[in-house]
């Protein structure tokens, strides 16, 4: 594997929040809330030790929806990054989208390029930080998580966890864009994605 720079650009691991890095909770506005799902802490170490940016991308509708402020949101990705520190793993931000078109909140009902499948989380973390989209890739449990790969024009894993295996289904059913890959949770998406690599 070829030796970067900590200032040169590098491959970014998009990774979904709810479902993929913790427990799906159904709209999560308060930090004790979070649960690391199992092996998620021992990813990020892996892509961390490859060099990998990490960012996670997060629709957070439940602020549009009335259910909790950005605020909120706010503390709930600042708690998970640090929990993750005490494990030794490396986010290197966390976005998020507040918005949704038929939001109840009318300062948030709109159509975001925010919010996923569009692709203006990445957008943004490319903007900040030095990302080489080659070799990059996107993981997450959701059918606009492999939407927003694929617009971007990475790879892409469906992870099982959260809603993964209900939502498998619905991208056959429904003739979705297919994942590249599915694997049981984040740990086995990460292993899949650098052996194709290496
Ligand atoms: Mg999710
Ligand atoms: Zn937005």
């Amino acid at each position: 594997m070829k030796q970067e720079s900590p200032t040169s650009a590098r491959p970014a691991a998009f990774l979904d929040r709810d479902g993929t890095i913790i427990v799906e909770k159904n709209f999560l506005g308060d930090p004790a809330g979070i649960e690391l799902l199992p092996r998620a802490a021992e990813a990020i170490k892996l892509l961390n030790a490859r060099g990998y940016r990490v960012i996670s991308v997060t629709n957070q509708s439940g602020v549009a929806r009335g259910y909790y402020g950005e605020e909120a949101v706010q503390s709930v990705n600042a708690r998970l990054v640090e929990l993750l520190q005490e494990q030794g793993a490396i986010i290197d931000e966390i976005f998020y989208c507040p918005h949704h078109p038929q939001a109840d909140l009318p300062e948030y009902r709109k159509e975001c390029d925010g919010r996923k499948p569009n692709v203006g989380m990445a957008t943004r973390a490319m903007a900040k930080y030095a990302i080489e989209i080659e070799g990059s890739l996107m993981i997450g449990d959701r059918a606009a998580d492999i939407q927003f790969g694929k617009n971007l024009g990475v790879p892409t894993v469906l992870v099982l966890t959260g809603y993964g295996r209900a939502e498998r289904e619905r991208i056959e059913d429904e003739h979705l864009t297919p994942p590249d890959h599915i694997a049981p949770d984040l740990f086995a998406a990460v292993e899949w994605a650098l052996d194709r690599r290496s």
